[in-house]
């Protein structure tokens, strides 16, 4: 079988998605590329997460043909494949429609950086306009408007991840949320204090050089 290792990883991921309550039933859905290949493995279309195998990860070209697999790829591979494309720095992608991150997709906003967790997501959360799902546009919308930021929300959609692997995307999307989820609980009782870009640099800093297990 291609890619044992990244299916075994993407399923893992994929996993992630409903057990940090981030999708309902089929929906979301996370990827890996494998640097070597170019070949990019992606959850099956509209498949339960309970149900879900690593063998029953699909592997798509860039091309998105399907290489191996007996089920069809998420309706999102295209989107995946535009932003792997113009991104060789990411090799893995993570998608949801989490509630609270929605929200603000829904009111077509920004999630400002008011939490030191923030700077791990590059700061401020862009907003990317409203595209039809399932194709290249997403991609291209996201490839435009993302910058050095790790997600995205878009508008009346839900929330992309980008990570140098899938365990990143997959941790990002977890962090958009808990974001996303505290900073409108704050909404509700007043005006969110911003982070300064010095103190969101800092706080980068600290992420990058500091935090975590050797
Ligand atoms: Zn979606």
């Amino acid at each position: 079988m291609l890619l044992e290792k990244l299916r075994e990883i993407v399923w893992k991921c994929n996993l992630e998605l409903p057990k940090n309550d981030l999708v309902r039933m089929t929906s979301g859905n996370i990827s890996g590329r494998d640097p070597q290949t170019g070949l990019v493995v992606i959850k099956p279309s509209g498949y339960s997460y309970e149900e879900m195998m690593p063998a029953d990860m699909v592997v798509v070209d860039m091309d998105g043909k399907v290489v191996e697999g007996h089920l069809k790829p998420s309706v999102d591979t295209e989107t995946h494949l535009y932003v792997y494309a113009h991104r060789p720095d990411v090799l893995g992608i993570g998608h949801t429609h989490s509630p609270y991150a929605s929200s603000f997709a829904v009111l077509g906003r920004p999630i400002p950086p008011c939490l030191t967790a923030s700077a791990m997501l590059g700061g401020e959360i862009p907003l990317g306009k409203y595209v039809p799902i399932g194709g290249a546009a997403i991609g291209a919308e996201i490839v435009a408007k993302i910058g050095h930021a790790r997600a995205i929300i878009m508008q009346n959609h839900g929330v992309f991840t980008i990570g140098a692997s899938p365990k990143q995307a997959a941790k990002m999307a977890v962090e958009v949320e808990e974001i996303a989820k505290i900073t409108h609980l704050a909404m509700l009782m007043g005006q969110p204090i911003v982070l300064t870009q010095a103190q969101l640099d800092q706080m980068d800093d600290l992420y990058t050089n500091l935090y975590g297990q050797k």
